[in-house]
């Protein structure tokens, strides 16, 4: 009898054991998920982003496959926080990252918040012609939102696209390519905003 008492009680403790083992692994898997995901978009994170465009470069190196990054960046974002206020901006900036994950949507692809009003899209295996086809699909997708925007010469809520291209056979550190993006993103911003620029396409 004493020995099947014994028994017994081992069993329930070790499912309970299993238990808290498997409510751990779930809340450590939520864990990681939150980890990688920007809290007031839901898109990816700028770290998340980093670890992918780090592994996504190695892989277009390894594998001689095109590569390209893009940098966006939301038009008159100051102005439109000061003429609608804060709570008015982070829900434009919750749409505008709605709009770019509905327009990327290749698996591979990973649209992320890059920090404040910018975000970043890396496309693996892409050249310069389909780039820049997905750079002007985002650019359209924020403009049909048509979030009204009194302080923008274009009356609503628009985005500048820079793009940076790694050619089939090259090699480059994403701190190149993000640069690349950068300035392309600048050139956009001269350009009179609301358009897309290609940047420089040959690396390596
Ligand atoms: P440009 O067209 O040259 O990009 O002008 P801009 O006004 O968008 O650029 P600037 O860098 O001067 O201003 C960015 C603004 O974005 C300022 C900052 O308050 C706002 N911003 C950044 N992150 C957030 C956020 O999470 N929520 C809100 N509401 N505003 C943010
Ligand atoms: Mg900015
Ligand atoms: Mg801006």
């Amino acid at each position: 009898l004493r020995v099947g008492r014994s028994a017994l009680l081992l069993v329930l403790l070790y499912r309970r054991v299993r238990a808290t083992q498997r409510r751990l692994q779930s809340s450590q898997a939520q864990l990681r998920v939150q980890s990688e995901r920007d809290a007031l978009t839901n898109l990816a994170n700028r770290r998340h982003f980093d670890e992918v465009l780090q592994l996504e470069c190695a892989r277009a190196a390894r594998s001689s496959q095109p590569l390209a990054v893009i940098m966006l960046d939301v038009d008159h974002f100051k102005k439109f926080n000061d003429r609608y206020g804060h709570q008015a901006g982070d829900a434009c900036l919750v749409r505008v990252a709605h709009a770019l994950a509905g327009a990327t949507r290749r698996a591979s692809d990973l649209a992320a918040r890059y920090g404040g009003e910018e975000f970043s899209v890396v496309l693996p295996n892409t050249g310069a012609h389909k780039a820049q086809q997905l750079g002007e699909a985002l650019r359209a997708a924020v403009e049909a939102l048509d979030i009204p925007h009194a302080g923008a010469a274009a009356g609503m809520v628009t985005i500048s696209v820079g793009i940076a291209v790694l050619l089939e056979g090259g090699s480059a550190d994403p701190d190149t390519l993000m640069r690349l993006a950068d300035a392309a993103l600048y050139r956009a911003k001269d350009a009179g905003r609301n358009c897309v620029v290609l940047g420089e396409a040959r690396f390596g």
